[in-house]
């Protein structure tokens, strides 16, 4: 049996979006000299306002405001004096979560229940954590001496926390940032800038310039910039490789991923419907470590898969402010064509597409919870990244197999092991070329923990201790 529900609409008068936004650079908002491009609600498809397109001109203001605050500011100021920075952002954070949740999912497209209950607390948890850090720096193993200036550039999927991850840990360590966020999604990171000024930050610690490709090849080529951070597609990520190879800067990439979740005949059954409902579906699956390969024991593959399906048809889909929804838009036009395209090769590749019967929006991108079986490994939608709310079912009958089958793919981003037993988890751990490995969970974040990937997913890790290297010159410096 299946509930109405009455809808729950969070309040949208709660965020006060200008129809047009300029760069921050050295404090404050500026025009800049190029152009300017259109942000939209990818749920209604609505404009919401007129953003800066950063031109190399721009980017070099903001990358010497970035060096001046460097040089004069940032690096000669006592890390306990950085932390009261980086707690006073927190605590705003923490304070205007409710304006950020609402933004992030009018410009997104994700529902509000994540965006409230998932990435503002996050967001806010890691700039604390890691302005725990700032004054103990000399503890963290890999020295206490900042890079200087870094390059950030980052995706669409989780905007204020793909920035917080990018410079929390770098602002801790005393370097200064030029930061882009993607083309999509830039409110968030323009209302960060806003916080910024609240939190009286020196200007030009954080630089905040919008754009596409262009102005983030702009930051990661620019001579001055000591380091290039970098989250988004394995594709971009090896073409900024290989623009900064044989500089000095230094590099971190977080990219693709399609990671294996793997159930074992003997997992709780029920929790591990929970948890691929929410590997994979979270974020309408536009997550790098979703769950996006099932391989389920063969077994109690038909079991797991008629629970499953009827999980998936109580999944709420629509109005991202609606407090109850648990699916909301896909994040663009374009990314939705992706989708549609990689299902399609699905098809005709001979698997079996199931997807939730309901009635779609018809204005925005929508694509609704999908799953394939009948996928063999030498499918497309077994080895890409769809990047959205689209499983592929694999089966396997022994834990060699599911290595097997898991390890088999140019990415190593992240997996995930059901099973009743603790032995059978660490020996699957131990085995599995992932960054992250989730045990009888999913799709679990915690500033502490690091966070990263093997082969095609990128190099480097964020979060806890080891996210402080990437932004230090070493024990030996
Ligand atoms: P994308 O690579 O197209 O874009 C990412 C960012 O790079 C955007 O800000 C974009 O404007 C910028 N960019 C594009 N071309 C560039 C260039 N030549 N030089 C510098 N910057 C450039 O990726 P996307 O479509 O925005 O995001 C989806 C991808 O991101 C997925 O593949 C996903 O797996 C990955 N991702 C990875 C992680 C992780 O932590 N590993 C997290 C989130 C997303």
């Amino acid at each position: 049996m299946s509930f109405e529900y009455a809808p729950a609409p969070e309040s949208r008068a709660v965020v006060d979006i200008k129809p047009s936004y300029g760069l921050f650079i050295n404090g404050e908002s500026t025009d800049g000299t190029g152009t300017a491009f259109k942000t939209i609600n990818p749920a209604t498809e609505e404009v919401l306002a007129e953003v800066a397109e950063a031109s190399d001109a721009d980017v070099d203001e903001a990358v010497k405001a970035a060096r001046r605050a460097y040089t004069r500011v940032w690096s000669r100021m006592s890390g306990a004096e950085r932390a009261k920075y980086l707690y006073r952002i927190a605590r705003i954070i923490q304070e205007r979560g409710r304006e950020l949740a609402v933004l992030e999912s009018i410009d997104n497209g994700k529902p509000i229940k994540e965006s409230r209950d998932v990435d503002v607390p996050i967001v806010a948890a890691h700039f604390f954590y890691y302005a725990g850090w700032a004054d103990k720096l000399e503890y963290s193993g890999y020295g206490s001496t900042p890079l200087g200036v870094a390059g950030q550039v980052i995706p669409w999927n989780f905007p204020l926390l793909m920035l917080a991850w990018k410079i929390a840990p770098a602002l801790a360590c005393g370097n200064t940032v030029v930061l882009k966020p993607a083309e999509t999604t830039p409110l968030t990171a323009l209302l960060f800038a806003e916080i910024c000024q609240q939190a009286d930050l020196p200007p030009g610690v954080v630089n905040i310039v919008t754009g596409a490709g262009d102005t983030g090849r702009a930051i990661v080529s620019h001579p001055d910039v000591d380091k290039v951070a970098f989250t988004g597609s394995t594709e971009v990520g090896k073409a900024i490789a290989r623009a900064v190879a044989g500089t000095d800067k230094k590099v971190t990439l977080e990219l693709g991923g399609k990671a294996a979740n793997i159930v074992f005949d003997d997992a709780p059954i029920d929790q591990a419907v929970e948890g691929i409902v929410n590997g994979i579906f979270f974020n309408q699956g536009h997550v790098c470590c979703a769950g996006s390969r099932l391989l389920v024991q063969e077994s109690i593959a038909d079991d797991l898969l008629e629970r499953l399906k009827r999980r998936m048809s109580t999944l709420r889909m629509g109005d991202p402010l609606d407090k109850n929804t648990d699916i909301g838009a896909i994040n663009s036009g374009e990314q939705l064509m992706r989708i549609r395209e990689l299902s399609q090769v699905g098809d005709a590749e001979g698997a079996e597409r199931w997807e939730v019967a309901c009635d779609l929006p018809t204005k925005g991108f929508w694509f609704p919870p999908t799953i394939f079986t009948g996928v063999s490994q030498a499918h497309r939608i077994a080895r890409e990244e769809i990047f959205g709310p689209v499983l592929s079912v694999l089966t396997f009958r022994t834990p060699s197999e599911a290595i097997e089958k898991a390890n088999n793919t140019p990415f190593g981003l992240s997996a995930g092991v059901w099973t009743d037993k603790g032995s059978r988890i660490l020996s699957m751990a131990n085995r599995l070329r992932a960054g992250v490995v989730w045990a009888n969970t999913f799709n679990k974040f915690d500033p502490t923990s690091p966070f990263g990937g093997y082969k095609e997913s990128g190099y480097g890790r964020e979060g806890g201790r080891h996210g402080l290297e990437a932004y230090l010159k070493g024990a030996d410096a």
